[in-house]
């Protein structure tokens, strides 16, 4: 039995049963996106320091009393979460601050953060007698979701932008989803899989409007408190495309402070590319969000029309945060720094909030003595095309020592010489 206590409407603040099968608000439409809550009393008598010590599972599912989802068919999922916190050796020397950490979620089982939401959908779907799931992606929720619902026996139609890096779709397309390309961007992907969702009723993992899938999402949260032995950093830097992501970071550190687990809610850094910057925008001009294009080659997160705008922006306001906005240019010199310095490679998207690390740094917004846990949420295998264009095309040889001896040495003169 869940310990959820009811659904609530992040607009209008009125609470519905949580068995009424909302995914938004009746009165509210699609903006009120529901907020799942939980009785914190009833949860502090089993969860706590205490429990986790003896917990031997290492994934999403050692959270169990703060998840919404009934221990039935947890055991046979794939193994999500627990993903490596790794403490920064060099990278630290280059931008310093008092301690850095990379969270470095592209470790999933299918790559990307994106895991922690699929698998609860997955589930949930199965709970609810489903037997077909759908979502529109920009990748990573689609191959995700693709992963997860196969391994339950679940069927999953995706509809994607037309520029969906060729890592996603291939994943899609091992993974026995049924694709549909959307000729257009990620808003006609998405408006595609709305009406097709109502048509056919399948099971909808389209994140914003569902308000399970956020609680996915803040098991990297607990994760990283668990993992710093909950004295957790003064900043959490993620990239930001709807909004899910950041907001399920906000909830996770939210119940553990519920739970008197934590002492405060680490301050969030939200990392948005300057070609499609809403949050940022909005949230610097105290305005509400504003359609804009997607100009970015981090295309999990070029999002014109975030669907989660009231999450993603208070994750921000309340935990005393910041937006920053950076380029496609500090993003792919960013990407190639933490494979350089910290053997750790991220996909665009996920590099963003690192080049966001960079520049919080550069603009002093985090100070030399606070520390910080950079989220890394997908793996760079997922877009090797735009990887590769940051690279010269190695040398080819003969198999042949002299040439190679040569060729070092030419190498070596022309570095000293740069
Ligand atoms: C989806 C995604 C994000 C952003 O998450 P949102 O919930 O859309 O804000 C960031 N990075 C990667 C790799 C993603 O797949
Ligand atoms: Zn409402």
């Amino acid at each position: 039995m869940s310990y959820v206590k009811s659904l609530k409407c992040t607009i209008c603040q009125k609470e519905y049963d949580k068995d009424s099968g909302f995914f938004t608000c009746p009165d509210c439409g699609e903006k009120g996106i529901l907020d799942v809550i939980y009785d914190y009393g009833q949860i502090k008598k089993v969860f706590n320091q205490g429990f986790l010590r003896e917990n031997r599972d290492y994934s999403i599912w050692r959270y169990l009393p703060l998840l919404p989802v009934e221990k039935d068919h947890i055991s046979k999922t794939l193994r999500v979460g627990w993903s490596p916190l790794l403490k920064s050796n060099k990278a630290v020397s280059i931008f310093p601050c008092k301690a850095l950490y990379f969270k470095d979620d592209g470790q999933n089982p299918t790559q990307s953060l994106k895991d922690r939401a699929s698998v609860i959908a997955a589930v949930k779907a199965l709970e609810s007698g489903y037997d077909t799931i759908s979502c529109s992606s920009t990748g990573n929720a689609a191959s995700s979701l693709a992963g997860n619902a196969s391994r339950l026996g679940l069927k999953t139609v995706i509809f994607v932008p037309k520029r969906a890096p060729i890592g996603k779709l291939s994943q899609l397309l091992a993974f026995g989803a049924r694709v549909f390309k959307v000729d257009g961007d990620y808003k006609a992907a998405y408006n595609l899989s709305k009406k097709a969702i109502e048509h056919y009723g399948w099971y909808n993992r389209n994140a914003a409007v569902n308000p399970y899938l956020i609680e996915g999402k803040k098991t990297v949260a607990l994760e990283i408190a668990e993992q710093l032995d909950f004295k957790v950093t003064d900043w959490v830097i993620v990239s930001v495309g709807d909004g899910c992501t950041i907001g399920g970071v906000y909830k996770g550190f939210y119940d553990l402070l519920q739970l008197q687990m934590i002492s405060h809610i680490p301050k969030i850094i939200g990392v948005q590319s300057i070609g499609c910057k809403p949050f940022f925008d909005a949230f610097h001009e105290s305005r509400a969000l504003e359609e804009v294009e997607e100009l970015t080659i981090a295309d999990s997160i070029a999002v014109g029309i975030p669907r989660n705008p009231v999450k993603g922006m208070n994750a921000v306001r309340l935990s005393y945060g910041t937006f920053v906005a950076v380029s496609d240019q500090e993003i792919l010199e960013a990407m190639t720094e933490l494979g350089k310095t910290e053997g750790i490679f991220a996909e665009p998207a996920a590099a963003c909030s690192y080049a966001g690390y960079i520049r919080a740094i550069k603009e002093q917004i985090i100070k030399a003595n606070e520390s910080v846990c950079v989220i890394i949420t997908g793996n760079g295998l997922k877009d090797t095309v735009n990887a590769l264009k940051q690279f010269k095309e190695p040398i080819l040889l003969k198999d042949n020592l002299e040439d190679l001896i040569k060729y070092i040495n030419f190498r070596n003169e022309e570095e000293v010489n740069e």
